[in-house]
């Protein structure tokens, strides 16, 4: 059964007046002989067993005063001639407008036949009845009595009721505005209260419907005497008293009314598997109206309770992170935006990062990467002083909101940030950034930004490989500077907005083309272009360089073609980040190219620097070794300002070495330039690495690096970065090869 239905218990009848016992009738006539006779008339009269008890007044002007006191007058006989000639008219005009009384029913009396007021004047006052005083005999003044009494009656209930429906409508209003259970649940005992004018106490309980003993059943809200109750379990000794009615309730699924108390039964079990229970302790009995209006907003509170286990569903979804059970960024969006600027001031946000997640969950995959997120979380939450609130902002970065006094030094963040885990036997080693940002610095600014801005710095620390950073007020243009141009490099790599540049490789002694270099170029929607020394450094920390460079792989196999189809058979190089090594995806596309035989492996060179190899050496050893296995070329750029030790480079994975420009360009002047130069072509020579030389801008540059031992070169002595048309037509004109 559901919990429609009502149970009343045992209870008699009892129809207004029950309270004054009588029928309250006025009289209002200035002629004594006849309101002697009505009163004559009128006594002992009794109707639905309750007595008449008759009041009078012998002008208008004594009625009001009657009327203003007794409130519970149900009807009134008034003589229209007294005082004046329409003073019976006034009088009811009064009582209508002035007093506002619109249900006591009004029957007016003449001595005069032809007196009667007009229909519109009877409609306008709601005067029920017109007698002439000679016509109203004992009995038809007991039958109109009779009849608009009842009318009366009538009318009182349903004044009752729509007040007593006004305060549940305000009730329900306030009801449906609290969406928090507890506030929810004291906000039903109150109203319950209001409507049925009690002041005794209650209690709101709630339990999981599984488990149905009354010991697992809270107190979740309470108020009068069960004040002290709240949060214990319902098997307290003050409760016994309701304990068969309470059984009864929960097993019926009913409400249960009783003479001193109610309890009422309500469930949500098809949202949140949750059942409640009211206690309404009433010790002045409440009457059938106030039982009738309980019923009417105990709907309410069915509704009520399955709002808010609904609203609290969607929360969970919308502000909770699944697996962890924490806020999600909206979760902590909303947090931070309901704090008060008194509370930012003394609070500070710290993003705690896992560096290079996203490669973690390509290596081992998302559901594990979630338990390592779990233990994660455990171990950091020991870490940290306890938090306000605890998000999950972003894959591998949480977001802390700490009161600020309680935050650790930058120096023992810096000592934290290398953790070691264990999961499933195999010990992780995660290397973290902490980022704090301090709320006051940015006391009124939108959550959203604050998170932005705090993302921002943590991105700007990851570049730098920091562990720990803080926000500074000065950074806010910068890092909204960087927002833009994120969101223009994020706007490119969706609408074709990079393109590529090669540069001939050439060798110094033929001045003929052995090779190129594929440069990217991006270009915003204003047609400008963004050197890739502002935007590559960004593309990394953000990880969107390995969309970027996948693109620039399938531009470099395009331009292999097209230089194929005018018969320059050159290998061109691509760079790749660090952050490409570790994407799976990467390195998969550049297998399947070779494969799938798109292009001969020969025609592809993979350059990376020098010191993003040796950052993690041997991991991409590994796989740059793959690639030489295949036939592609590797490329070490940047070669010399990643101090590789001797021992690394006899063993690199690699085909080229290429100089770093900066040791060209010292070479005229630096003498300890000119001895690395030399240096790294002995290396060459004995590893049997292939030298480059980069950034040749002189000829006395190109004279020293051929004394080197150094033949082949990139710089703008032999040509700039062109389009690939201006390359074809560069090729005729510089290059034996090709065409001819
Ligand atoms: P890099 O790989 O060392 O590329 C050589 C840079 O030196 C290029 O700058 C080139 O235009 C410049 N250069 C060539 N000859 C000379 C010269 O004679 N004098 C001087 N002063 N400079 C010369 P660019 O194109 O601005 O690229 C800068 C850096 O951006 C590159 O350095 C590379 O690290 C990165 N980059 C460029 N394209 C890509 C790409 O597709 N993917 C990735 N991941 N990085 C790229
Ligand atoms: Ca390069
Ligand atoms: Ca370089």
């Amino acid at each position: 059964m559901s919990d429609e239905a009502f149970h009343f218990a045992e209870e008699k009848s009892s129809a207004l007046p029950a309270e004054a016992g009588c029928w309250k009738v006025l009289t209002v006539e200035d002629d004594a002989t006849y309101q002697a006779s009505l009163l004559h008339n009128l006594r002992g009269l009794v109707i639905e067993d309750n007595p008449v008890e008759v009041l009078c007044a012998s002008s208008a002007a004594m009625a009001g005063g009657i009327l203003a006191e007794h409130t519970d007058i149900a009807l009134a006989l008034v003589d229209v001639v007294m005082e004046e000639d329409d003073a019976g008219l006034t009088l009811v005009r009064t009582i209508r407008e002035v007093l506002g009384n619109d249900s006591i029913r009004v029957i007016l009396l003449t001595g005069q036949p032809g007196m009667a007021p007009r229909k519109d004047v009877m409609l306008r006052y709601d005067i029920d009845e017109y007698w002439n005083k000679s016509d109203l005999t004992r009995e038809k003044l007991h039958a109109v009595l009779r009849s608009n009494l009842r009318t009366w009656q009538y009318m009182e209930k349903l004044n009752q009721a729509k007040k007593g429906l006004q305060v549940i409508i305000d009730a329900s209003r306030n009801l449906y505005s609290k969406h928090d259970l507890q506030a929810f649940s004291q906000s039903v005992l109150d109203d319950i209260n209001r409507i049925i004018d009690n002041d005794g106490g209650g209690i709101v309980c709630s339990c999981m419907n599984t488990v149905r003993t009354d010991s697992d059943f809270t107190v979740i809200a309470a108020n009068g005497d069960y004040q002290s109750l709240n949060g214990l379990p319902l098997t307290t000794e003050q409760l016994d008293k309701y304990s068969s009615t309470l059984a009864l309730a929960k097993n019926s699924h009913e409400h249960q009314f009783r003479h001193d108390f109610s309890v009422l039964f309500f469930e949500t079990s098809n949202i949140d598997g949750y059942q409640y229970l009211v206690i309404i302790d009433s010790p002045v009995k409440p009457t059938e109206q106030q039982i009738y209006l309980l019923q009417v907003f105990s709907e309410n509170i069915r509704t009520g309770f399955a709002n808010v286990a609904l609203i609290n569903r969607v929360t969970k979804v919308a502000y909770f992170d699944d697996t962890l059970n924490i806020y999600n960024r909206s979760g902590l969006l909303r947090e931070i935006g309901s704090m008060s600027e008194q509370e930012r001031n003394h609070s500070v946000l710290l993003l705690v990062a896992i560096r290079r997640y996203s490669d973690m969950m390509i290596a081992f995959g998302e559901s594990y990467c979630r338990s390592l997120l779990l233990s994660f979380m455990e171990d950091i939450t020991e870490m940290l002083p306890e938090p306000t609130s605890l998000a999950m902002v972003n894959t591998g970065v949480f977001g802390i909101v700490i009161e600020a006094s309680k935050v650790p030094d930058a120096g023992v963040l810096e000592m934290a940030s290398e953790r070691t885990l264990s999961l499933s036997g195999i010990e992780h080693h995660l290397l973290l950034s902490f980022c704090r940002t301090d709320l006051a610095l940015m006391s009124r600014l939108p959550a959203s930004e604050v998170i932005e801005l705090a993302e921002a710095t943590l991105l700007h620390a990851d570049e730098n490989k920091q562990a720990y950073c803080e926000y500074k007020s000065v950074y806010k243009d910068q890092i909204t500077g960087r927002t833009l141009l994120l969101q223009k490099v994020q706007k490119a790599i969706l609408n074709r907005g990079l393109s590529l540049l090669l540069q001939p490789k050439v060798d110094m002694k033929s001045g003929r083309a052995v090779g190129f270099e594929a440069l990217v170029r991006l270009h915003d929607d204003d047609g400008n272009m963004i050197a890739p020394l502002e935007f590559i450094p960004l593309a990394e920390a953000s990880g969107l360089i390995t969309l970027i460079d996948q693109q620039v792989l399938g531009m470099t196999l395009e331009a292999i073609q097209t230089l194929k189809s005018f018969g320059y058979q050159l290998p061109v190089s691509f760079n790749a980040s660090a952050v490409d090594l570790y994407n799976r995806n990467y390195s998969k596309a550049i297998f399947s190219v070779i494969a799938n035989k798109l292009v001969s492996p020969e025609l592809l060179d993979i350059e990376i620097t020098e010191s993003e190899m040796i950052a993690d050496y041997d991991k991409f050893d590994v796989l740059l070794k793959q690639f030489v296995e295949l036939g592609m070329g590797v490329s070490i750029d940047d070669f010399g300002t990643g101090y590789s030790s001797l021992s690394r480079i006899t063993g690199l994975s690699a085909t080229t070495l290429k100089i770093d420009k900066s040791f060209v360009q010292g070479l005229e002047h630096s003498a300890s330039d000119h001895h690395v130069v030399e240096m790294i072509c002995r290396i060459g020579e004995r590893f049997g690495y292939k030298i480059v030389a980069e950034g040749v801008e002189t000829e006395a540059q190109r004279r020293i690096l051929t004394e080197a031992g150094c033949y082949i070169a990139q710089g703008y002595l032999f040509a700039r970065p062109m389009p690939l048309d201006s390359i074809i037509d560069w090729l005729r004109n510089n290059d034996g090869a090709g065409e001819s």
